[in-house]
């Protein structure tokens, strides 16, 4: 039998835990065991092998449903090979004016999905609001104007909060109404699913969403986010899209048994409470110190909190790191991710305070 091996026994590195992103965590014992369990031997390419089926079985087990799942190396491709499964070349794309596709993908839904067009929406904490959809739609024109196709939601927001299923389920129906699919960047779809303490099912497909993009790296895998559909043929050209892409991976098994050590056990769900539990550790203590103001509820993994510039730059310079640039109110953005320790959360705190 494989036994786990303890980082600490054979890293030569020690990188100090951070708050910076939970993407800068490392990949978790379950994983690195899964991918050493999955080596030996030979298998054929590209996706048609026994493990990459076992890990397709695993996400419809666990999504209660027989959807169509494909593995992809990173959360931008994820998204814009998702949503162009949806669109043509007259088409747009409505989202939050903060969110990951907009700001943070450098072009890629235009550039992977030619002419594709992306149209912001306003809503309160990093949510959409169905108002502004609605007025969104008002506006559509007839050929003169691209027309939307698709309603992306990404769950937990840029802004560390929760669309319950029946926020997803609104929004979702009346995109249904208009012809829009509906799509959700899932990179924290672990930590929704935690925080709103439901079956996945309820958060996905059963409150009217298309598409969900699973995020993999955020969640203890060293890369790679599940593409999840719903209605299989849906995806029908998914397999083409990944491959012009670049993204269709010659040894698949490699991202598909990392898969299988997040699912098969349900460490998913226990690596999403862990880190949506330490930012709630985080999130009272910070309460408590009267120079800081907490900007956003704290729904995920995330803390948002204005803390003065001068106890940032004393807690830089006591080596922590963390962004302060990332969504409106200046504040910083604080990340738990599956392997933050109460005493990380302990000695943040306490350094801001020693900082006061
Ligand atoms: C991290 C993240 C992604 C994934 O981005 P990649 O760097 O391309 O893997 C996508 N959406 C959101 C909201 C994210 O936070």
């Amino acid at each position: 039998m494989f036994i786990p091996f303890q980082y600490a026994q054979v890293s030569s590195f020690d990188h100090r835990r951070q708050f910076a992103s939970d993407n800068n965590a490392g990949c978790c014992p379950e994983v690195l065991a899964a991918l050493q369990d999955s080596s030996p031997g030979h298998l054929v390419a590209y996706g048609s092998d026994a493990i990459t089926a076992k890990a397709k079985d695993a996400f419809r087990e666990l999504f209660e449903t027989d959807c169509e799942v494909f593995f992809v190396f990173n959360g931008t491709a994820a998204n814009s090979l998702a949503i162009g499964s949806f669109c043509s070349r007259h088409h747009s794309i409505l989202c939050h004016r903060h969110s990951h596709i907009e700001s943070d993908e450098c072009n890629a839904p235009g550039f992977l999905n030619q002419g594709l067009r992306i149209v912001t929406v306003e809503g309160a904490e990093g949510k959409v609001d169905l108002r502004s959809v609605q007025e969104a739609l008002r506006g559509k024109r007839d050929i003169h104007a691209s027309q939307p196709r698709v309603i992306s939601l990404t769950n937990i927001t840029e802004l560390g909060t929760l669309y319950r299923p029946k926020e997803i389920a609104e929004l979702a129906d009346f995109a249904k109404s208009k012809g829009l699919a509906v799509h959700v960047d899932g990179a924290r779809f672990a930590n929704a699913v935690a925080s709103a303490d439901c079956a996945p099912a309820e958060l996905s497909w059963k409150a009217g969403v298309d598409v969900l993009v699973f995020g993999g790296t955020k969640n203890g895998l060293a890369f790679g986010e599940a593409v999840v559909f719903f209605k299989k043929q849906d995806s029908s050209d998914f397999m083409y899209r990944m491959k012009q892409s670049g993204q269709l991976a010659s040894k698949m098994r490699f991202l598909a048994a990392q898969w299988l050590g997040l699912l098969s056990n349900g460490k998913w769900l226990e690596h999403a409470r862990h880190a949506n539990a330490m930012a709630e550790r985080l999130y009272s203590q910070i309460s408590q110190v009267e120079t800081t103001k907490l900007l956003f509820p704290r729904e995920g993994n995330a803390v948002f909190v204005k803390i003065p510039e001068p106890i940032v730059a004393r807690l830089y310079e006591l080596g922590w790191r963390f962004y302060t640039d990332v969504g409106p109110g200046g504040g910083a953005r604080l990340m738990c991710s599956w392997d933050t320790t109460e005493h990380d959360v302990d000695q943040f705190v306490a350094d801001i305070r020693g900082g006061a």
